[in-house]
This record gives C-alpha cells, sequence and structure tokens, in this order.
C-alpha cells in the first residue's frame, strides 16, 4: 500500500488524517521546546496546558456537569473492569452486571473474583444478539452498582436507551462508542473508555467520575488503584501515557472542529444507514449479525451465505483499500468498525464493494 486505507479495524482503530498531520507537524519541536511532546516533562507547562485542556475540552463536548471529574488512567479499559470492583464492591454490596458480550463478561469475572458479584441479566443465550431489555434486569438486595456495556464491539449492539437505576450508581464501559453521540452524563455515576477508538491512540483509558463515587471510593487500597489519588493530583501521580493523552486532545478539538456531538451523532447515522441498508436490501446475501432494534452505529456485523465467501470477501475488499473487516472469532463473518474518524466516503466505497460482491457471487 503506497497510500492511506479506509481501516475498518475494531481498536486502535482509525484516526483522522488531519490529526496525524498536526501531530508530524508538531513531532520535533513541540511550541518552540525544541522537543516533542513524548521528551518533555509531564511536570511542564507545556504538558500541563495538554492534560487540562483535554479535560476541559471532553466536558465541554459531552456536557459534563461540573460535579464530575475526568480522569486519565493507565491498563486500558480492562484496568477498569477491576478497579470498579475493588473500589465499590465493599460493606457487603454486590456488583451488579448486565452482560451484553464479551467485554461486559470479562468485567463480570472480575468483579466476580474481587467480591460479590451479580448477573443482573444477560443476553448469552442468543449469541448477544441484543442488548437487555429494561424489564429484563434484576438486581441483587444490595446492589453496589449496575455495570453495563454501552456498545458491544465484537457483537455489533448498542444500548439506545439506559437502564433507570434510581440511587444506585450507573456505571458504563463506553470504550467503543464514547463521543459518538449526545448522551445524558448526569445519569451515570461513573463512565469509562479505553482510549484506542474514538478518543486517539492506545496506552490510556479516560474515567468520567462523580465527585460523590471520588468520597465512597475504597481507602485500603494501593496508591495506583485508587481513583481519588488521580483526581487529586489531575492524573500526574505519577508519569502518564503523555503522547496518548495529547493525541486524546488533538482528537478533542478535532471533533469540536467538525460541529461537536450532535454533527458527529448525524454523521454516524448516516454512515451505519448506508451499510445496514445494503445489508437490508441484499434478499439475504448479507446477514446482520445484531436485531434491528439494537444495532451499532459503531460497529456493524453481518455474515455472508459461508465462511468461503466471508474469506473472499475480506481478501477482495483489503485489495481495493477497504482494511481490517474481518469479524471477531466469536461471531465470524464480517465486523465494519466504523468510528468517528471513518469518513462518509469509506461507508460509501464499503456499501459499492458490498453491492459488486454479491452481484457477482450471488
Ligand atoms: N470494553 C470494550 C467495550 C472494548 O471494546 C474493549 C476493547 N476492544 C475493552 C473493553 C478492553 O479495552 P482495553 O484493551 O483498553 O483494555
Amino acid at each position: 500500500m503506497t497510500e492511506r486505507v479506509f481501516n475498518f479495524n475494531p481498536g486502535p482503530a482509525m484516526l483522522p488524517v488531519e490529526i496525524l498531520e498536526e501531530a508530524q507537524k508538531e513531532l520535533l519541536n513541540y511550541k518552540g521546546t525544541g522537543m516533542s511532546v513524548m521528551e518533555i516533562s509531564h511536570r511542564s507547562k507545556q504538558f500541563e496546558e495538554i492534560i487540562v485542556g483535554a479535560e476541559a475540552l471532553l466536558k465541554e463536548l459531552m456536557g459534563i456537569p461540573e460535579n464530575y471529574r475526568v480522569l486519565f488512567i493507565g491498563m486500558g479499559a480492562t484496568g477498569q473492569f477491576d478497579m470498579i470492583p475493588m473500589n465499590y464492591q465493599v460493606g457487603g454490596k454486590a456488583g451488579n452486571y448486565v452482560i451484553t458480550g464479551s467485554f461486559a463478561n470479562k468485567a463480570y469475572k472480575e468483579g466476580a473474583k474481587i467480591g460479590e458479584a451479580h448477573v443482573a441479566a444477560t443476553t448469552k443465550e442468543i449469541n448477544f444478539a441484543r442488548v437487555a431489555n429494561p424489564d429484563e434486569i434484576k438486581m441483587s438486595d444490595n446492589p453496589a452498582y449496575l455495570h453495563i456495556t454501552s456498545n458491544n464491539t465484537i457483537f455489533g449492539t448498542q444500548w439506545k436507551v439506559f437502564p433507570e437505576t434510581g440511587d444506585v450508581p450507573l456505571i458504563a464501559d463506553m470504550s467503543s462508542d464514547i463521543l459518538s453521540k449526545k448522551i445524558d452524563v448526569s445519569k451515570f455515576a461513573l463512565i469509562y473508555a479505553g482510549a484506542q477508538k474514538n478518543l486517539g491512540p492506545a496506552g490510556a483509558a479516560v474515567v468520567i467520575i462523580r465527585e460523590d463515587m471520588l468520597e465512597k471510593s475504597n481507602q485500603d487500597l494501593p496508591t495506583m488503584l485508587k481513583y481519588d489519588i488521580y483526581a487529586k493530583n489531575n492524573s500526574l501521580y505519577n508519569t502518564p501515557a503523555s503522547f496518548t493523552i495529547y493525541m486524546i486532545k488533538l482528537m478533542l478539538e478535532w471533533v469540536k472542529a467538525q460541529g461537536g456531538l450532535e454533527v458527529m451523532e448525524q454523521r454516524n447515522e448516516h454512515k451505519a444507514g448506508l451499510v445496514y441498508d445494503a445489508i437490508d436490501k441484499s434478499s439475504g446475501f448479507y446477514k446482520g449479525h445484531a436485531e434491528t432494534s439494537s444495532r451499532s452505529l459503531m460497529n456493524i456485523t453481518f455474515r455472508l451465505p459461508n465462511e468461503e465467501l466471508d474469506k473472499e470477501f475480506i481478501a477482495e475488499a483489503a485489495k481495493i483499500g477497504l482494511s481490517g473487516l474481518k469479524g471477531h472469532r466469536e461471531v465470524g463473518g464480517i465486523r465494519a468498525s466504523i468510528y468517528n474518524a471513518m469518513p462518509v466516503a469509506g461507508c460509501e466505497k464499503l456499501v459499492a464493494f458490498m453491492n459488486d460482491f454479491k452481484n457477482k457471487k450471488a
């Protein structure tokens, strides 16, 4: 390949070319320091501007209320599978989990290792073809929190309406749909996301946490597992993933310049609509995995009439610059991950290819 491709990988995922160019421009000499962001001190004025700026931009874009903090924590989203139960499964309370996919199940398994964990609902019996309905959620007697996965990256399903949990803290893993649409952050006690899809490159998890959750967090934990340590130190207790955080700030500036989350949401609906339409109008040649009511705008999963055709589809697509379309082994088939950075043109090219391929093979 001599040119950039349309990258449909689920994460690390496609980044807007504009931010890659910006990073390239600033790589050797960041704002007159004579150093790259990778080389400047995380205690420097320049880096402080980056990390404070990233928190402020995320708050502005997502409409995060005043009584929340944004933290940058290592160990990816998977690290949060441990930090959440360690901090909140205390005093005989059980972590409650809605299991709508593999990552949700991994979160539950960590909860069960650390303390008491309860399955409040699961859609495993239908191979996670949809998320749970609110009336299927049955919480335990003394819930510490309800944990959901807002978008199931592997199965291609997404919550459209979030469950109402009253006083029980609602916690969401939004790794694969943060920043893709407007949401009401005030419904959540804690939101977290691995950075490597809609936020930037890998290396950090972003945690949006309500102040009362900082106060409630378990104080008997090792330092690096305590949320309030990150909050009190502006995520600078130790050396953070400084280059990742810099890229996150560029990504947030890009989202703002595009018109913010309203524009992202409209564009994401349009993009996903193009691909789902191609599936629905294929006379059954392409079969979607997700039930219509749970279809994800970020990860579109479908299969062809047989595995041979799946393989051929993926290989032929790659030849024309449509890369990363192989589905996860738990679902098989095809997965097109179309995060914010995927342009409409990428989805149009995929749809044109799907139609051509079907006409040749059906
Ligand atoms: N949750 C979801 C929904 C994910 O998609 C992923 C990664 N694909 C993870 C958690 C795990 O993230 P990480 O690799 O950053 O630990």
